[in-house]
């Protein structure tokens, strides 16, 4: 008997349980934004985190990344707790590529110096092993010709670009995207999004928060249906969008899908 069908903690789920939310509780002040959220991402899966405005996306997607501290519960990433504070949590967080809405990008170093600074920095790399890097990751996402440029002589596309490059450059085990296109204007949506894509494929370990729906269909393994804190559904694509369960889903669903 496979132990793992019948053990339902999932701090027991696993060694391609990746990123594990055990009973993930988080308020601000009196507002209960998380609500008991237990879910488990797998080595290699693309989950995308979906729900309407509000839900909660983006402080999960902050709480794994300790960049917000949980009120309860555990947060495991690849078989360990993330710790409160101190060095192991700048090297756990490491672990953790973010991409966010708007680009982050250090506005004063070039795109090169911006896709360098964390590893020569954190991980302790040289220049020259960060700058080999980093020249690499800018070919894989279509923007290297833009190396010596500041971010802000860049599209809004390319710029994200460059913060995907920057966040791989760190090598995580997982990275979260929350609603990395939002910002974009719809012309180049597309081209971020094929980069997602190929990172996907590439075997990646993603989270994404997105309102691409057909994003959603094309690249995730799961879809988490998040609303009022809660993880409403979770579903594989095609279930979840031929056949939401919930009466919230299926609004939800409806508004998105009539833009
Ligand atoms: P989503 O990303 O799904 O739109 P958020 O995670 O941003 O949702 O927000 C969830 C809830 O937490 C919302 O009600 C929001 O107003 C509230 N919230 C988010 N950040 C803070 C904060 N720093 N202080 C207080 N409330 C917050
Ligand atoms: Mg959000």
């Amino acid at each position: 008997m496979d132990i793992r069908n019948t053990v339902s903690i999932p701090t027991m789920a696993g060694d391609d349980a990746l990123v594990v939310l055990d009973q993930v509780n988080k308020f601000y002040g009196e507002h209960h934004v998380l609500r008991d959220i237990n879910t488990v991402v797998r080595r290699g899966e693309i989950v995308a985190l979906i729900g309407p405005s509000g839900a909660g996306k983006s402080t999960l997607c902050r709480a794994i990344n300790r960049l917000e501290t949980i009120t309860s519960g555990e947060i495991m990433i690849d078989g360990v707790r993330l710790p409160e504070e101190g060095r192991d949590l700048a090297s756990l967080r490491a672990d953790v590529g973010m991409v966010f809405q708007s680009f982050n990008l250090f506005a004063h170093k070039t795109v090169l110096e911006n896709v360098m600074l964390g590893p020569v920095k954190v991980r302790k790399a040289s220049k020259a092993d960060a700058r080999k890097r980093a020249l690499e990751l800018l070919e894989r996402v279509g923007v290297l010709n833009q190396k010596d440029k500041l971010p802000q002589q860049l599209s809004g596309g390319q710029q994200q670009r460059v913060a995907i490059a920057r966040a791989l450059a760190m090598e995580p085990k997982v990275m979260l995207f929350d609603e990395p296109t939002s910002a974009l204007d719809p012309e180049m949506v597309s081209e971020v999004l094929d980069v997602m894509l190929a990172l996907a494929e590439s075997g990646m370990t993603m989270v994404v928060v997105t309102h691409e729906m057909g994003f959603a269909k094309q690249a995730a393994d799961r879809i988490v249906f998040m609303a009022d804190g809660q993880v409403v559904e979770e579903a594989t694509p095609d279930e979840f969008f031929t056949e939401p369960k919930t009466s919230r889903a299926r609004d939800f669903l409806h508004k998105v899908l009539a833009r």
